[in-house]
């Protein structure tokens, strides 16, 4: 299918983009476009670009997101992606965000009214929805260091899909995802208490409730 009609604008700077998401009714951000696209295609529904997935520095400082990065799609999809786009897009089975809450970061959204951060924990509001509001544009993503020990686990169909269940560990933090509206920190003792997760074409809640509890088990092993 096609996308329906739209207007494009093409802002070259933050402030033009703030003052236009200011301006018009029903506009959307578009970033790398690898999630946008497809729901515009099929009718189910505009820029900060950072490549992190080949960098030393965050390599060195932030292994957690490095490691996290290489599980999110295929290299093709992710060389044009963004960072703030998964964050912003807020896939209940997106690794970027629970990395984010796992390691208690928080973004940077911007609108013509001001600057204001934004903490993890209060920014995922449910499947595909944030606390950014429509004229606001995500122009920082704050990662702080990776504690010891770390690690992401996920089990997916194949490589490259989103995953079906997943965990982060950040020292003694657990932050899950894939089995929520959003991604949630949880008790790694007890990791699958009160969640609810959805029963899809792909598994059953209770194997995604199997899958967060061996996961954990194996990333509190090391
Ligand atoms: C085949 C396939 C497999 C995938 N597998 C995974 C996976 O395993 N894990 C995973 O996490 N993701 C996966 N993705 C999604 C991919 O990582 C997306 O690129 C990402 O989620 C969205 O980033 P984007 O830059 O393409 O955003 P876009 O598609 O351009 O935008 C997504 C949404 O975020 C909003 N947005 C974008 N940037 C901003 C901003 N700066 N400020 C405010 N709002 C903004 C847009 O308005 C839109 O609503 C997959 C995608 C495909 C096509």
């Amino acid at each position: 299918m096609k996308p329906p009609r739209f207007e494009y604008h093409a802002p070259s700077t933050v402030d033009e983009t703030c003052a236009l998401l200011a301006s018009l009714e029903d506009a959307k951000v578009l970033a790398g476009g690898q999630s946008l696209m497809p729901l515009l295609n099929f009718r189910l529904a505009r820029p900060a670009h950072l490549v992190v997935e080949d960098s030393e520095l965050v390599a060195r400082v932030c292994p957690l997101l490095s490691a996290a990065t290489r599980l999110v799609a295929h290299r093709v999809i992710r060389n044009r992606g963004t960072l703030c786009g998964s964050i912003a897009h807020a896939d209940p089975a997106s690794e970027l965000p629970a990395v984010l809450l796992a390691l208690g970061g928080h973004v940077v959204a911007r609108s013509k009214r001001g600057e204001r951060k934004i903490e993890a924990g209060g920014l995922f509001a449910g499947v595909f929805e944030t606390s950014i509001a429509p004229d606001e544009l995500l122009v920082e993503a704050w990662f702080p260091k990776s504690p010891k020990p770390f690690a992401i686990l996920e089990e997916s169909r194949r490589h490259g899909d989103f995953a079906l269940a997943g965990v982060v560990r950040a020292g003694d933090t657990l932050a899950l995802f894939g089995v929520a509206p959003t991604p949630v920190l949880a008790d790694a003792k007890d990791p699958s208490r009160g969640l609810q997760p959805s029963s899809d074409l792909e598994a059953t809640p209770e194997f995604r409730l199997h899958l967060v509890r061996a996961l954990t088990l194996k990333a509190f092993a090391a």
